[in-house]
């Protein structure tokens, strides 16, 4: 009989993190979830409403504010902020930049990891962020820490904003990211770091479909 599983995925930034996340979501048909997107669609409401990061009654009353929905369509992220379809604007650069300080807040943290918890109550769902495995699920059955070589990284978000038609140079997506790491690794609130109990995945050489067999070898024993 199958059993209703939390799979977590961590890791820095453009580690392919929701690549392996949706290829077994679609594989298991469980939910995804990327905790990432909530965190830039908060920051996409911060700056439309010059919210100032040090406001803190500002901060408490966007957060009432906010509303973030997910639609599922073919294991893309598809997530509105008031209902308003925002998937492209998140990851443009001017959110990026800003992303890793708005998530520090933790305000901001508190109540994402509430939403994410209460859609990990049904289970059978897969989630990447950053503190999946160490605070949103510290009993996700399979936890899996992704990491790969900060250029190769930088190169393959360079390819993937390209093709979106982003004017933007190899080398500020490599400071973004090494920018991003340090804060994400570095803030008080639930900062990026390995559970003790993930599994490191370094995908550096490896291809999504070797990525894929990587995980799906440690999570089938949970659900078989
Ligand atoms: O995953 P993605 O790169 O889209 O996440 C954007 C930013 O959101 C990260 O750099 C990090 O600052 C923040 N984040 C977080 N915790 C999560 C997911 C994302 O702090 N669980």
């Amino acid at each position: 009989m199958s059993k209703n599983i939390v799979v977590a995925i961590d890791g820095y930034s453009s580690c392919g993190k929701s690549t392996l996340a949706k290829a077994l979501a679609k594989k298991l048909h469980f939910i995804y979830v990327d905790s990432g997107a909530m965190y830039r669609a908060v920051t996409l409401f911060f700056i439309r409403n010059n919210i100032s990061l040090n406001d803190s009654a500002a901060i408490e009353q966007a957060l009432k504010d906010i509303h973030l929905n997910f639609h599922s369509r073919d294991y893309q992220t598809h997530i509105t902020l008031n209902d308003e379809e925002v998937s492209e604007e998140i990851r443009q650069m001017h959110v990026s930049e800003l992303v890793s300080e708005v998530s520090a807040i933790k305000a901001v943290r508190k109540e994402m990891v509430r939403q994410q918890q209460r859609m990990g109550k049904s289970k059978n769902i897969v989630m990447d962020g950053r503190d999946i495995g160490t605070t949103v699920f510290p009993f996700a059955e399979v936890k899996i820490f992704m990491t790969a070589d900060p250029k190769i990284r930088a190169e393959r978000r360079f390819k993937e904003l390209k093709s979106k038609g982003e004017e933007i140079s190899l080398e500020d997506i490599f400071d973004n990211l090494a920018h991003r790491d340090f804060l994400d690794t570095t803030r008080k609130e639930s900062p990026l770091t390995r559970a003790k109990d993930a599994i490191v995945l370094d995908n550096t050489t490896l291809n999504e479909k070797q990525q894929l067999e990587f995980a799906l070898e440690r999570i089938l024993p949970f659900i078989q």
